[in-house]
Order: structure tokens, then C-alpha cells, then sequence
């Protein structure tokens, strides 16, 4: 690693870009970004790319711009941990007082950073982009992310406002509190809203892909979505005791009409209805059952506690503050030196 020049100016802006296999995007999206962080802040910013396990050459391209341009780094995961982990390690490493994030297929304009500065300068501790528009995603996409906004709502009490993303830009000192959030299971956006001070929308119509593809595959949605869920809220905790309170009414309410038509002298037949009770009353517990289980793996998972992400490598100037991310580092040192302790 080298040290950082004693000249080097005091950095303001960070960008902060997750990439997963985005070799055929990256020398556009770098492009993009720096003239637009240049007018802004001169030389006074950092481009900071986290290479989540990618596949392809993404790694190589992000280490040649690096030794091409001392502003900006890179990170290198040991593995594919995941778009909102990728995020985390970038977050806990960066270290302007102003951090800019953004996706890496260009999706999210760069050129909003000038009016998400204004807004922070207005006294906003974020902006985050809010999509007004979807260019180039399919119906499903739109139509699955409109009802995950609306039962987010639904079920949690943090307000996560609709149709936004990570897209956003964010003061030092929320920055310090996610990194001193030490869950598993991140949900940025909503952890964001629920750090509070006084946030801003921004509205944006969202391009479509510059290159490759989408890597939220249904599969993954549903899983960001169930992590959402889990992590702002206990009300699906409460759907046994709702469900037990319908299903004993309907219970209750067929006992009357079984007996009110025995005491008219007849019987109520009913093999069919019967089996058919059984299996929906099964199911129902099995839902229940299910729910509970996926907070207690949650439990479980998150007592281990093992490291958020491995860093296999940092390119480009260190971190030179300390404080930056200092929380979720300590917490990784502390776990490499029980680890090391034990082996
Ligand atoms: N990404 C990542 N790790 C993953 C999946 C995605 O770092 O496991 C990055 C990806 O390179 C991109 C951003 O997260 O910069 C958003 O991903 P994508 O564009 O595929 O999501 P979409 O915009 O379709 O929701
Ligand atoms: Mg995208």
C-alpha cells in the first residue's frame, strides 16, 4: 500500500460506487463522474469503487484507473457479499465529509450531485434520489418495486420513502452513525431514514442500464424485501396471534350453524370439508412457524457475530482518518484478533 502524499488536498466529496460485474460500464460510468465532481469540488473528492466478487475484469479495470489517477481507490472483497455489505465496507472506508453514492451501470445520473449539494448546503443532512420516472426496466420490475414500497409502509413505523434507492447524498456525520450499526442484515435506505435529521428528495427520471444487466433477479428482490421487512419491523411477529383470533371466530362461528342445524334435526355432512379445514389450519401454522423461524435464523445469524465482509484488498491511498468508519473497523479488528487468538 502507499501512503498519502503530504500535499494532498483535504477531501470533501467521496463517491462511493458498489460494482458486480460491470466491465463493459466502468470506463463510461468513470468518465461520467469525474468532470462532474471536478466543477464541483476541484481536486477536493475521492472515487472510491468496491469490487463486490465480481467475475469478469471489473477488478483489473477498477486497479488501472487507479494507478491512473491517485484520486480515485478501490476495494476489493474477497467474495460476492452482496450490493448493501459492498456498500457498507465502501462506507466504513471512505472519507470525505460528503459521501455520494451511486450505482455503477449509470442509472443514477452523476450530474445530481449539484443539486443534491444544494440541498445539503441548505441545511439537509441527505438527499436522496427519488425516481419519478423508470426508463428501460420492465413492467414487472416497475409493478414488483411499487408493491414493495407500499407494504413496506404498510408494516414498518420508519418512515422509507417510495422509489428511491441508494442513490443519495449524505453528510459525515450520518455516515459515522451507519458505520456504528452493527446488523447483518442492511437495508441502507432504511437505515438511513431511520438514523433521521432532516433528509430531502430529489426527483429523477432513472435511465435505463448503460451496459450488461440488472443482477436484482426476482430471487434477490424478495430477499432485500424480506430484510427489509425483518429488519424495521416485528409486526409479521404478530401474525399468529391475528390469524388465531380469525380462525377461532370462524371456528366459533361454524359451531353455531353445526348446532343450529342439528337442532333443527339434521346433520351436517362433510368429509370433504373436514380434510379440507385440517389442511388450511396446518398451513396456517406452518406460515406462522415459518415467520418465526426466519427472525430466530435472523437471531442466530446476527449472535455469531462474524465480520460484515472481507477486504482482500485496498488500492490506492489508505484510509488517512481514522475516524472514518471507525466503528464497523474496530468491530472487524476485534473479530480478526479473537480469530487470530483462537487459531
Ligand atoms: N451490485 C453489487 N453486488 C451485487 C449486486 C449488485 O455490488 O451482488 C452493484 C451493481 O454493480 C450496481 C448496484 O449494485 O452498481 C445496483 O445493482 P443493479 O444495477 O444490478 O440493480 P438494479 O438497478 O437493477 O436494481
Ligand atoms: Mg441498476
Amino acid at each position: 500500500m502507499n501512503c498519502a502524499s503530504p500535499i494532498a488536498p483535504p477531501i470533501e466529496l467521496s463517491v462511493l460506487v458498489p460494482v458486480y460485474n460491470e466491465e463493459a460500464g466502468l470506463d463510461a460510468l468513470i468518465a461520467r463522474v469525474i468532470p462532474v465532481c471536478e466543477s464541483l469540488f476541484g481536486d477536493r473528492f475521492e472515487l472510491v469503487l468496491v469490487n463486490d466478487g465480481s467475475r469478469d475484469r471489473s477488478w483489473p479495470i477498477i486497479c488501472a484507473h487507479v494507478d491512473r489517477d491517485p484520486r480515485i481507490r478501490g476495494i476489493n472483497l474477497s467474495r460476492n457479499h452482496g450490493h448493501q455489505l459492498a456498500l457498507s465496507a465502501g462506507l466504513a472506508h471512505v472519507r470525505g465529509e460528503l459521501v455520494f453514492v451511486l450505482d455503477a451501470d449509470l442509472q443514477d445520473p452523476p450530474e445530481l450531485l449539484g443539486p443534491m449539494l444544494a440541498k445539503i448546503r441548505e441545511g439537509y443532512d441527505v438527499a436522496y434520489g427519488q425516481r419519478i420516472k423508470r426508463h428501460g426496466e420492465t413492467a414487472f420490475k416497475r409493478g414488483t418495486a411499487a408493491l414493495f414500497y407500499r407494504l413496506l409502509d404498510r408494516l414498518v413505523d420508519t418512515h422509507i420513502p417510495r422509489d428511491t434507492g441508494d442513490f443519495r447524498l449524505m453528510t459525515r456525520r450520518v455516515v459515522d452513525q451507519l458505520n456504528a450499526m452493527p446488523e447483518r442484515y442492511r437495508f441502507v435506505r432504511g437505515m438511513v431514514s431511520w438514523i433521521g435529521f432532516e433528509q430531502a428528495a430529489v426527483p429523477y427520471e432513472r435511465d435505463p442500464r448503460f451496459a450488461g444487466e440488472t443482477h436484482y433477479p426476482l430471487a434477490k428482490m424478495v430477499a432485500l424485501a424480506v430484510d427489509a421487512v425483518t429488519s424495521f419491523s416485528v409486526v409479521p411477529l404478530r401474525l399468529a396471534s391475528h390469524l388465531g383470533m380469525v380462525f377461532g371466530l370462524m371456528g366459533l362461528l361454524g359451531l353455531i350453524w353445526i348446532v343450529a342445524v342439528w337442532l333443527a334435526g339434521g346433520t351436517v355432512q362433510g368429509w370433504a370439508s373436514l380434510a379440507s379445514l385440517v389442511l388450511i389450519i396446518g398451513s396456517v401454522q406452518l406460515l406462522v412457524l415459518g415467520v418465526f423461524g426466519e427472525y430466530l435464523g435472523r437471531m442466530y445469524m446476527e449472535s455469531k457475530r462474524r465480520p460484515l465482509y472481507i477486504i482482500a484488498e485496498l488500492r490506492g491511498q489508505p484510509a488517512a482518518s481514522a475516524e472514518a468508519g471507525a466503528p464497523v473497523r474496530a468491530l472487524e479488528e476485534e473479530l480478526q484478533e479473537r480469530i487470530g487468538v483462537a487459531g
